[in-house]
């Protein structure tokens, strides 16, 4: 038995956070690693110790070799837990942490090996009769033998690379004249991705299901399974709504796929937890795809239905323990489904977005478990993988696993930047995926269904809510400055307008204060009497002319306004109003609110120009705001050029008084 007293933790974000709740839980001690980019997230709050290791590039920190090894000698930790992603399946990192005298916290690195390169990989559960899919993992790499089998084989292929992982660099071919292309773009993508041009050929499967079987092995010969999840739904494939058990198999199906996958694992003589992922057709026949030598994002759901702490396991195996049950001990009960929040655009290809965190809430429901990466006041940068949180939900049926996991999404705030969280709500719901009729291209054939509908009523909501949001947060500047600004108070019997844009979409709100907390609101052409119930930022209630009281919760940045509803998140930006007779020093003079630059000019000297005609537009705070004129005039005088940048109060344009 090996002793093992401090785990240190080779990863960050979500991951990071979840192995160190079951060391802490364990009653071991946890270090963390962390790049210049992570040094404020909450694996690094929660850690014991924490050891800076680099900058934000991953090469020379959460990858490099040395740093982690320093850092474990620095800190006293006996462990290496890899997490995934990063150098988790690395089998000469796992090779330098044992060289190291460490404990590392996975596989052999001869397993690991053995399964690295999906070519070797696949010849060698093919002898142990595993089903493969139909195709060609030769060593002749030449162009002319590649397209040859591909034709044998029968098209629809699609290449992956050998050294492949996380979906990428896969190209299908649909018809002959497609193949130089996939090949030329699928080498040129592994050779940049995984340094191995190296491609593998495969009958492409329409429409298959991803199943995959959960192991776990000790190293005294124990090696069991944990049942099935099903990944089938991804975009760009990769998975991003995860469950167990899968509504696909019966009792008999997965009994044949958990002994397969128990076959792939004898074939490595594997231990600790891994996984074996297949591919399924519409008639149940299932093949192997590939084996990850790690643990899994989607972990979670077996750990919630199997009521077995993996990460736990995964100690106990490390330090050599003899697995504590057995086979027929392992049971699912209920059903469990994760999703993936990322920070991502449905709407454009689901490209990782970036950006500030300035609100991260989730609801307190009974079953709802989150890991989360981030917290507010977090940022989500283009160096890693922009995973937000992983939230999962237990229950009794599958039904209403998916049902409590979709409500617990619409009241989730993620404020600040573009998210996949409205699409995951409208995901779970969708009938397809409701009935279980699933497939890996369920979301790229209904992307129409589920891209987001408009929602005037809500849209309305928000726009009272960020303006009444910020006449109540300056009337609290107020009151915490007395006598400075009170100018605000003579006005507030007087009619306001507040002018925003969502997207392309103009919203203005006028509004009076008729007593304590209570406004006559006009917006979208109806009048009525709004209240604020509860003010308690982010935290804002409202109650609307029919009496209903909603719960919104609200942040601002500068121009823009964040408000969360149950219907969805909305992003507002006020309207730029620049000063017109405000400005003493020039009248009719236009000025910068902010320093910027003027990208476009839209008007000359002496030309008429009629009320909320663009006159320039400006670039500040990386958005780009169109000043328009207020009245019907004439402009006196432009006098800014295209591309000059300007500073905050520089006249930009003169109107003639
Ligand atoms: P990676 O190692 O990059 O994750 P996998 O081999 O695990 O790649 O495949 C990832 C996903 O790609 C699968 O879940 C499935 O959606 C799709 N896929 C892979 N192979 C095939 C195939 N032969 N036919 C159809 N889809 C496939």
């Amino acid at each position: 038995m090996k002793t093992i007293e401090r785990v240190l933790v080779a990863n960050r974000g979500e991951i990071a956070l979840r192995i160190m709740r079951t060391v802490r839980r364990m009653g071991l001690s946890s270090v963390a690693v962390f790049s210049d980019a992570d040094a404020n997230t909450p694996a690094v709050r929660f850690a014991d110790t924490a050891v800076r290791i680099g900058p934000a590039l991953a090469k020379a920190s959460y990858l490099r070799f040395e740093a982690i090894l320093e850092a474990a000698k620095k800190t006293g930790a006996d462990a290496i837990h890899p997490g995934f992603g990063f150098l988790s399946e690395n089998p000469d990192f796992a090779q330098a942490v044992i060289d190291a005298g460490l404990v590392f916290v996975g596989p052999t690195p001869k397993a690991i090996r053995a399964m690295g390169l999906k070519r070797e990989a696949k010849a060698l559960v093919g002898q142990r009769g595993v089903p493969l899919v139909p195709g060609f993992d030769g060593g002749d790499q030449s162009t002319a033998v590649l397209k040859a089998k591909a034709l044998e084989i029968g098209l629809p292929v699609i290449f992956k690379p050998s050294a492949g992982g996380g979906g990428k660099g896969m190209k299908i071919a649909r018809a002959p004249d497609e193949l130089d292309a996939c090949i030329e773009s699928g080498r040129r993508e592994a050779q940049s991705a995984f340094s191995d041009p190296t491609l593998i050929i495969e009958k492409y499967l329409e429409r298959p299901r991803h199943l995959e079987v959960q192991l776990l092995g000790d190293s005294h010969g124990t090696l069991l399974h944990l049942y099935e999840r099903e990944c089938s739904l991804q975009r760009r494939h990769q998975k991003v709504v995860e469950e167990t058990p899968s509504p696909a198999l019966t009792p008999e199906t997965r009994e044949r796929l958990c002994q397969a996958a128990l076959e792939v694992g004898r074939a490595v003589d594997y231990t600790n937890a891994g996984t074996v992922e297949f591919i399924m057709d519409a008639a149940g026949h299932f093949y192997f795809s590939e084996m990850n030598t790690r643990l899994q994002v989607e972990h979670r759901v077996t750990e919630q239905v199997t009521g077995i702490d993996l990460v736990e396991q995964q100690l106990r195996v490390a330090r050599g323990e003899k697995l504590a049950f057995t086979q027929k001990d392992v049971v699912q009960r209920g059903h469990a489904v994760q999703v993936r929040l990322y920070a991502e655009d449905p709407a454009n290809q689901f490209l990782p977005a970036i950006g500030p965190v300035l609100d991260f809430w989730t609801p307190g429901y009974g079953g709802l478990l989150v890991d989360p990466g981030i917290e507010t006041g977090g940022e989500v940068t283009p160096h890693y993988d922009p995973m937000i949180a992983k939230l999962v939900v237990h229950a009794d049926t599958r039904t209403q696993s998916f049902a409590t996991l979709a409500r617990s999404l619409d009241h989730t705030s993620v404020l600040g930047l573009t998210t996949n969280k409205g699409f995951l709500a409208r995901l779970l719901r969708h009938p397809n995926v409701v009935s279980g009729a699933l497939s890996t291209q369920l979301i790229a054939e209904e992307m129409n269904r589920l891209s987001e509908p408009a929602d005037v009523e809500r849209d309305r909501l928000a726009a009272v809510a960020a303006t009444l949001f910020a006449f109540e947060a300056r009337r609290s500047t107020d009151d915490l400055l007395p006598g400075a600004l009170t100018g605000f108070r003579n006005n507030r019997f007087r009619d306001q307008r507040h002018e925003w844009k969502r997207g392309d979409e103009d919203v203005s709100v006028d509004y009076r204060e008729l007593g304590d907390r209570v406004f006559q609101v006009t917006v979208g052409g109806s009048t009525g009497r709004w209240r604020i119930a509860a003010a308690c930022a982010p935290c804002f209630e409202l109650e609307s002319p029919d009496g209903v009281i909603h719960r919104l919760r609200v942040v601002t940045n500068g121009e823009t306004a964040h408000v969360h509803t149950e219907r969805g998140d909305v992003v507002l930006r006020e309207v730029p109003r620049f000063p017109v007779a405000a400005d003493a020093a020039v009248k009719g003079g236009f000025m910068a609110p902010m320093p910027g630059k003027v990208v476009k000019v839209n008007v000359k000297d002496g030309e008429t120009v009629r009320r909320g005609q663009a006159l320039l537009v400006l670039e500040a705070m990386k958005m780009e705001q169109t000043t328009t004129s207020p009245t019907d005039g004439v402009v006196k005088q432009v006098l800014v050029r295209e591309g000059e940048q300007v500073t905050a109060g520089q006249v930009l344009i003169v109107m003639e008084a």
